[in-house]
């Protein structure tokens, strides 16, 4: 995000949710403090599949701007105290633990990140998808940590109605940059996106995330590889620790992008308000979308307000550049 719409943001957003959503936002932090972190929660290393080391991958976020990473090997949980201390840098650049919490239910993989956890997380087996998925989160939370779960569409690993089921948890991936993840569904399943919409619908308040899960470090050439830089969420927060971005992924207070960068999004007095840092060759389409998916407006141009009715059950919105790159808000749920 620009500066110069920072604290025009700030002060507007300051009770996004509580107004729109008419309940209060009790952790949100006050107006004013509040900035922008790009940042992947979903990267792997030589501790699991990767092909490079902590040091490597750490240093290729850093270098390439962004502000935050998360270390997810499976089944692994990396110190990061020493990488911190190499490539870490006061608001500027940080390095947070986690795992991917990898266990299956008959072949279907079923993989829960578990960020900033405070030990590693045995993965844990049940009698169903549902009760394998509840049995992991469960144990991420036991371990104070926020867990995501992955690429549900991966080996057709998850539905949506067994996503309904899962309690503590508010975070999921719509977007993963592996290429075998199937983000779009196929084979008769649905998109990402398409769940996503049936959660809401339901009153399943999910937010979504983008992330890399990116492998390859040493192939960036090689369109068939898992590489770095393909999908990432945009955190406001009142400042870069750990906890402070993982409560406001928490709290909804993100977006998450394959590329498009906003220049200001903002819910204040019912409506919604979306503005893109455009680029100059590209055209841009911002959608508002409601309850079954229904498109609620369709605009072109790099910016578009939306008056929210109370009727749509939810409201979110996209933005679609013309090559194909994406970003999502996060849902506000009204009329409930
Ligand atoms: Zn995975
Ligand atoms: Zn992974």
């Amino acid at each position: 995000m620009s500066r110069r719409f920072l604290l025009l943001f700030s002060l507007l957003c300051a009770g996004l949710y509580a107004v729109v959503a008419g309940q209060p936002a009790p952790s949100a932090p006050a107006a004013g403090s509040l900035r922008w972190f790009k940042g992947n929660t979903h990267t792997h290393t030589l501790n699991s599949d990767g092909d490079s080391t902590p040091d490597e991958v750490v240093r290729w976020y850093r270098e390439n701007r962004y502000n935050f990473v998360v270390l997810t090997d499976h089944n692994f949980l990396t110190d990061v105290t020493a990488l911190n201390a190499v490539h870490g840098a006061d608001e500027k650049f940080l390095v947070i633990k986690g795992e991917e919490v990898s266990s299956r239910f008959d072949s279907k993989p079923l993989h829960i990140n578990g960020l900033d956890v405070s030990r590693r997380i045995e993965p844990l087996s049940g009698s169903s998808v549902a009760d394998a998925l509840q049995k992991n989160v469960d144990a991420i939370r036991a371990a104070d940590g926020v867990p995501h779960i992955n690429h549900p569409n991966f080996g057709w690993a998850i539905t949506a109605d067994e996503l309904a089921t899962v309690r503590n948890n508010r975070l999921f991936e719509i977007y993963n940059g592996h290429p075998r993840v199937n983000n779009l569904g196929g084979n008769g399943h649905p998109g990402l996106e398409e769940i996503w919409d049936t959660l809401l619908s339901r009153g399943v308040e999910l937010y979504g995330i983008a992330v890399d899960d990116a492998h390859h470090f040493k192939r960036l050439g090689d369109l068939s590889s898992s590489r770095p830089g393909m999908g990432w969420v945009v955190v406001r927060a009142p400042r870069l620790e750990a906890r402070a971005i993982l409560a406001a992924m928490e709290r909804g207070d993100f977006y998450a992008s394959t590329g498009v960068e906003l220049s200001d999004y903002r819910v204040a007095d019912g409506t919604m308000t979306v503005s893109i840092d455009p680029v100059p060759t590209s055209g841009y389409r911002i959608r508002f979308i409601g309850k079954g998916g229904t498109v609620l407006e369709d605009v072109q141009g790099p910016t578009a307000t939306y008056r929210i009715k109370g009727t749509e059950g939810y409201v979110r919105a996209k933005v679609i550049e013309s090559n194909g790159k994406q970003a999502w808000m996060q849902p506000v749920m009204v009329g409930r």
